[in-house]
């Protein structure tokens, strides 16, 4: 079997985004309104002839019981079942209680982590990114999902943890 590559991170930080570009399709289903309830995804992924299974994650409700949980529980599922996560922060956002809540429970897991700051789309926000050192994840890779700028890099950082 393949190594699976989980893909967490709150609502609307781009984590769709991002494994479209990596499977170079358009498959991963992108919501400009986050909360809409899906499951996990799975794909087949490649980079540089490494085969891996990139699993989208976003399959939670915003409801009454609150987004904080929901995100928790479905960022453990999807990490317990992974090899190695890639963990996508909204660098323009910067980190919030969400993403300090998902890196106490990587920290829990132990799972090898690339920390991916979205959203950089231009040299202008790398900044951004670099204020994500603050997580304590080790370095944060400028990444814009959107464009694909720095997912070159990002990607071969996972491969040295995969
Ligand atoms: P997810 O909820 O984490 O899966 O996020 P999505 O992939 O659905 O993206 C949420 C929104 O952010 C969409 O409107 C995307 O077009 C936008 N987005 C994703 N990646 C980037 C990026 O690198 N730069 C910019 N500017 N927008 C992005
Ligand atoms: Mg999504």
């Amino acid at each position: 079997p393949l190594p699976v590559v989980a893909v967490i991170g709150r609502p609307n930080v781009g984590k769709s985004t991002l494994v479209n570009r990596i499977i170079g399709r358009r498959e991963a289903v992108v919501e400009d309104v986050p909360g809409v309830t899906r499951d996990r995804v799975a794909y087949e992924a490649d980079w540089v002839g490494r085969r891996f299974t990139l699993v989208d994650t976003g399959g939670w409700a915003v409801d009454a019981k609150g987004i904080h949980l929901r995100v928790a529980e479905q960022a453990e599922i999807a990490v317990e079942l992974a090899d190695a996560v890639l963990f996508v922060v909204d660098a323009t956002v910067g980190a919030t209680d969400d993403d300090e809540a998902v890196v106490r429970l990587l920290r829990r897991a132990g799972k090898p982590v690339v920390l991916i700051a979205n959203k950089v789309d231009d040299q202008r926000t790398e900044a951004d990114a670099a204020a994500l050192w603050s997580l304590g994840l080790g370095q944060p890779w400028p990444v814009s999902a959107l464009h694909g700028r720095g997912s070159g890099d990002a990607l071969d950082a996972l491969l040295e943890v995969l």
